[in-house]
Parts: C-alpha cells; structure tokens; sequence
C-alpha cells in the first residue's frame, strides 16, 4: 500500500483548486494512524462558488443535454470505475481501513453497476400520462431535474454512497455539489479525476471540509435545491431544520440498528454465518449491520455457543492481507465511542461474551464484540453503536420479537430467520424498515429501493424510486382551441 504524503485540492467547475481557505485536514489511514494525505477544509465561499459552477452548468449545458447523452457519458464513468477498480479499493481501502480484497469484489463491481443502472434510467424518464382530462385541453406530464443537487456523504462507504448519489442526480439531468466525510475525502476526489473529461465543466463539483461549514453552506444555499444527506439522525435533525429556511427537498439516508430475528425453526448454520458476515461487515460500520440478534427460545443458547466460536475465527489485521476479515475503526473517535458503549453496558450489566476490548496495536483498532445484554431497554440494544458488537437477547414469543424489534428509533433494515414462510411474511409485512430480509442479511441490488423508516430518513437510494428523488413533475395544460 502506497503511504506517499499527497495534498489535494478540490474540483470546482472543471478545475482543481486549493480553495478560499488556510486550512488543511490531514487524513489519517485508521490502520497505522500514519497521516497519508492533506485536504483543504473548504469556506462558505467554496460553496458559493461551486453552486455558482453547477448553477451555470445547468443553465447552460446540461439542461438541455438528452437522456442519450447523460446516459453514454454515465456508461463511460463505470467503465472507468472498473478499469481502475484496484486503485479506487486501494484508496477506500488505505484512507479507511477496509479489507482491500472484499473491497475489490464487493464494492467496485455494485458502484459501476449503479452508473449502468442510472445509464440505462435515464433513457426511461417518462411523464406518466398525456391525454384530455377536460374537454377541449389536452394534459401533458414532464419528469423535469431539480436543478443543483447538493451531497453530503458518510465515512464508511465513501465511494459507494457518492455514487448512490451523483448516479441518480445527474442521470435525471441535475448538476452536483458532492461534499465527502472530513475523514474520507480520497476516494471521491480520485473519481472526480477520473470523470474530469467525461462531464462538462461544472456539472460535478467536489468540496472537501466540514461538516458544520460546508455541509451546512450547502444546506442553507438558496441556489441548491436538493439536499441528499447520508449520516448519523442528529446530523439529518439539523439538515431538516436548516433546510426548511429555503424550503428545499430534503432526502435522509440515516442510521440503523438492525434486529435480526432467529425463530427456533431456523436453519441454525445459516445464521451463524449470516450474522458473522452481516454483523462485522467493514467492522460493523454499517447502516444495515446485524447488529441486534432476538433470538427465540430454544435456539437462543445454542446460538450463543455456535456464534461465539466463529466470530472468534474472524481474520482482524493488515486490510492489505488476502485473509482479513476486518480491519480497524475508522478513526480514534470511532474507537472510542463503541468502547464507551460496550463499558456501559458492562457496568449496565451487561456479558461480554467475546471481545469488548481494544486490541493494542498502532491505528484504531477493536475486537469484534458479543454482548448479552441486561435487558431489553439497555442502551446498547436501543442505540447505534456502529463497530463490530453484536448484542444477543431471548425472545419468549412472536408478539415480543416483534415488539422488541419495532422498539427502536430506527427503521432502516431487519431480518427475519425462520423455515415457517407464513411466519416471515407475517413478520415482513409488520415490521417498520425499509428493507426487511429474509433467510438473509445485508444484500442490496441497484434495481431495489434502499432507505429508512421512523427516524432513519426519508427518501429512498437506488433504482427506479431514487431517481424519482432527483425529479419533479410539472403538469402542462394546453387549449385545443
Ligand atoms: P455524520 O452525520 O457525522 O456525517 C455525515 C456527513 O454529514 C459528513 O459528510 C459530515 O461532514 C456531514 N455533516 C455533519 N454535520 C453537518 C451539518 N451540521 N450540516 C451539514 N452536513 C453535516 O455521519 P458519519 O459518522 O459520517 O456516518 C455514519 C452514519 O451514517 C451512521 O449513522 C450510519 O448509520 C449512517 N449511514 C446511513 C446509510 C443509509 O443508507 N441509511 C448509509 C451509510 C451510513
């Protein structure tokens, strides 16, 4: 892995720029803790200047550009991504700590795939109907772009959940303002080089910083007219507020905490390694993560017994090892607060039944974690800890599975475990999140909607339904006479 010190600039209208600003952020690879790059924090007048970019590049080129056209220059964008898939895992790898080979196989080929599926979107944008709804006018129904789409993506998924975001964005005909993580800007900038001749100047924009100063810029801007947040609730609470000053569309991507409910009936094997994948997928730090286990209560302790075991096989070290199964956290912050979470639920009273400690090496770096919590209002089985800990609780019925799996904030994703397929459907149709598996857990395909209930957001990422978010229809209305 490459450790070169390199200072980024940012992409504003076609260019690369240092920004208005004095300030740099270093970015630091989680495992070594060894800074590996140095980004400008962006001002308000980098926004100002970026939506000035996007604005003229809609008014003046890409509002008129055809579905063909954005499609084709979207198809060229993911034969790039593939042609440099290797060096974009690198990055995402070496910036956040990912194991390189599951990045190469699991993340490259699904973001090439959302520009395909967006490309191939695009050419099926359509008002749904056109005909005569009173006599003597005839109705038509446009599909029309908002115009500048402002993005504020996460640190856990950097490249992935960009392209959740520009794909559909630009497939619908808007300009972007895309604002990466503080901590992972690397990724995103990689492929702004990569699009660099591919969009015409000012239809994708990229501005490093913070999030209080340039997410919020791009929040408050009067000439951004969407917002499409990817983060934690609170961040989504302050988008949704600030934002209603302009009034603009807001679109939330939040957290999860995922119950994943083990029937007795189930196929026992299947959820160990459902769980051992599911739940320590890129150290936990995922939206969809299984992470809360309600196990009936039959299987509960031979679930326990079989689990504990396997994610104790788990590989954690050099993500740049053909064997790793985890790598660090994504920060020291990170470390500390899953850390905090697991020694509360210790003093809670919580069992550790594996893990539940830091492992003492340089860069940031926890043990993937089993906890047997005290109850089921303990904090760790009601909060998001977002880090490799996995909580187990016995169920005594349905009713209560589903009780206790509905009883969270969060209603992003869940899955269900059992043979009895009535059961599943039962449990599917009741459960409050947007995605519920079954006999599985954690699976997206870009043809299917991914988003949140409750307090985990509104608006959906990926197929059909996200370009729809990036879109508004108009309805004009013309005499015959
Ligand atoms: P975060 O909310 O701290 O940051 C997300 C982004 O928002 C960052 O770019 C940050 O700079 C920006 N931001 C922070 N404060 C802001 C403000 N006041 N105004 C505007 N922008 C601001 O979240 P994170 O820690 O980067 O990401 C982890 C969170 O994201 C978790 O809660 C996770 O569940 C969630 N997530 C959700 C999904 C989903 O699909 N629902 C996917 C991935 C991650």
């Amino acid at each position: 892995m490459s450790t070169t010190l390199k200072s980024r600039e940012m992409f504003i209208d076609g260019k690369w720029v240092p920004g208005t600003g004095r300030e740099h952020q270093d970015i630091v690879n989680p495992a070594t803790g060894k800074v590996i790059a140095s980004v400008p924090k962006g001002t308000d007048e980098d926004v100002n200047l970026a939506v000035r970019a996007a604005r003229d590049a809609y008014d003046d080129v890409w509002f008129d550009s055809t579905p063909r056209d954005r499609s084709e220059r979207l198809l060229k964008l993911a034969d790039v991504i593939t042609l440099h898939g290797e060096e974009l895992a690198r990055i995402e790898s070496e910036n956040v700590g990912k194991p390189l080979a599951p990045t190469i196989s699991e993340e490259i080929p699904p973001i090439a795939d959302c520009f395909r599926f967006f490309a191939g979107a695009a050419r099926l944008l359509e008002g749904r109907a056109s005909g005569e709804y009173m006599k003597g006018f005839t109705s038509i129904l446009r599909r029309e772009p908002l115009g500048v789409a402002g993005s504020i993506a996460p640190w856990n998924y950097p490249l992935m959940m960009a392209a959740w975001k520009l794909a559909p964005a630009l497939a619908a005909g808007n300009t972007v303002v895309i604002k990466p993580s503080e901590w992972t800007p690397l990724s995103l900038l990689r492929l702004a080089e990569l699009a660099e001749d591919i969009f015409p100047k000012g239809v994708l924009n990229v501005v490093t910083g913070d999030g209080e100063v340039v997410g919020a810029a791009l929040v408050r801007h009067p000439g951004v007219n969407m917002i499409s947040l990817t983060g934690d609730v609170a961040t989504g609470k302050i988008v949704a507020r600030e934002a209603a000053a302009t009034l603009k569309r807001v679109h939330l991507e939040l957290g999860g905490k995922a119950p994943v409910i083990v029937f007795d009936d189930a196929d026992l094997n299947a959820v160990v390694d459902g769980i051992k994948i599911g739940g320590f997928f890129n150290a936990g730090q995922d939206c969809t993560s299984a992470t809360r286990v309600l196990a009936g209560p039959r299987i509960h302790d031979k679930l326990v017994k079989d689990l504990v075991p396997a994610v104790e096989s788990l590989k954690v070290g050099d993500p740049g090892a053909a064997d790793t199964d985890m790598g660090p956290l994504v920060s020291e912050e990170q470390l500390e607060r899953v850390s905090g979470f697991v020694e509360r639920a210790r003093k809670a009273g919580a069992e550790v039944a594996t893990g539940g400690a830091r492992i003492k090496r340089a860069g940031s770096w926890y043990e993937p974690t089993i906890v047997l919590p005290p109850g089921p209002e303990a904090e760790i089985v009601k909060r998001e800890v977002f880090g490799p800990v996995v909580t187990i609780q016995r169920f005594s019925d349905e009713d209560q599975a589903l009780e206790w799996a509905n009883s969270v904030d969060y209603g992003l994703a869940a899955s269900v475990w059992t043979r009895d397929v009535g059961r599943a459907l039962r449990m599917a149709r009741r459960l409050q999140f947007g995605t519920v598996w079954i006999n599985t857990h954690i699976p997206l395909v870009n043809e299917m909607p991914h988003g949140g209930y409750k307090q985990s957001g509104y608006g959906k990422d990926m197929s059909i339904y996200s370009l729809e978010e990036y879109t508004q229809v108009k309805h004009v209305m013309a005499s015959l006479d």
